[in-house]
């Protein structure tokens, strides 16, 4: 099968909504952007090894390709409508490249987002998606509007997407059939936000999506914002699966400090917060208060009011402490 004929099979998508002018085929897409509403553009690539095991089915890699790349369009309030591919891999094996097609327009089309062009090359396998979507020209959430007194809130449960990956990678014995295939679901398939994003973009004051671990993350919005914040660990969203598997302390270290989750980290002013609420309850989306955003640029975590030191062990794929193993 040579490069032109799988691109014609697998990647040309059948029809295009009208604001797609070109799309795969030519030397580029051309793409309508109406008028009162700006672009946005994020990119984010996945190596195997490093962002998922070597053995993760074709299916979960493109479903986590667009996934991630949907979650930073999320974080930014914004609609995704088109992405373009590309697609490193060591050889053209079919079934694989079919079974990846299938599941990356499976969730595309439950996005509504259009793929409008792309790049196939032969080489270790790695995936890189730019996203573009669209936002309101009178505003998007950036990491940088928190202020003192702001609620930090967080979508869904995280820690989960952590807890699903380290059971891939230690023989952890007499765990429920239940609770592993839960926790595996959010490591493969993190839920992007972009509906939460949506209702959130004209409430919230500062949001990001959490890809590195909450607290890792937390510091960066802090930091963006130039705020502390204040967190109570007993606030955070619990994980059935997650403690019945590993206890609560490591099930309170996967929620501050596991990657992977996908879920939207956000600050929004105390007076909004119970509009907050009810676009969560409107969404079925776990919304969860957690702390408040204060003065200064410290991170400091509260246990029933007591201060604790927790340590901060995000994902830095160039530190030299830290999380920056391969998978
Ligand atoms: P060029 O040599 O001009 O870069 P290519 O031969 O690489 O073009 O690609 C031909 C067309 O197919 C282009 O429109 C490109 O965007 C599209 N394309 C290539 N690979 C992919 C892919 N994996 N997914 C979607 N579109 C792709
Ligand atoms: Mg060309």
């Amino acid at each position: 099968l040579g490069e032109f004929d799988l691109i014609a099979r697998y990647f040309t998508p059948g029809a295009y909504a009208p604001d797609v002018l070109l799309g795969v085929g030519d030397d580029a897409a051309v793409l309508e952007v109406p008028a009162g509403y700006r672009l946005v553009a994020a990119v984010d690539t996945i190596i195997a090894g490093i962002h998922f095991p070597i053995d993760t089915t074709a299916a979960n890699i493109a479903y986590r390709a667009l996934a991630v790349n949907l979650s930073d369009l999320a974080a930014m309030g914004a609609q995704p409508r088109w992405f373009t591919l590309s697609l490193c891999m060591p050889d053209a094996n079919e079934a694989w490249i079919a079974e990846f097609a299938r599941s990356l327009q499976e969730l595309a089309a439950h996005y509504r987002v259009q793929l409008v062009g792309g790049d196939t090359v032969k080489g270790p396998l790695n995936i890189s998606v730019q996203i573009l979507g669209l936002v309101e020209a009178d505003g998007w959430l950036t990491r940088r509007g928190a202020q003192a007194g702001d609620v930090v809130v967080v979508s869904g449960v995280p820690g989960e997407a952590a807890g699903g990956l380290q059971l891939l990678q230690s023989a952890t014995t007499s765990v429920s059939a239940l609770h592993q295939q839960a926790l595996l679901e959010r490591f493969y398939r993190p839920t992007p936000r972009v509906e939460l994003g949506r209702k959130i973009r004209s409430l919230a004051s500062a949001a990001m999506d959490i890809s590195d671990g909450l607290l890792t993350d937390l510091r960066k919005l802090c930091h963006a914002s130039s705020c502390g914040a204040l967190l109570n660990l007993e606030s955070l969203p619990a994980s059935p699966a997650l403690l019945a598997t590993f206890g609560a302390a490591q099930a309170e270290q996967f929620a501050l400090q596991g990657g992977d989750d996908y879920e939207l980290l956000f600050t929004v002013a105390p007076q909004r917060w119970v509009q907050v609420q009810a676009a969560a309850a409107d969404l079925a989306i776990i919304c969860t208060p957690i702390g408040r955003m204060v003065a200064g640029q410290q991170i400091q975590c509260f246990r029933q009011g007591i201060p604790v030191v927790v340590q901060d062990n995000g994902y830095d794929h160039f530190a030299n402490s830290g999380r920056s193993h391969a998978l």
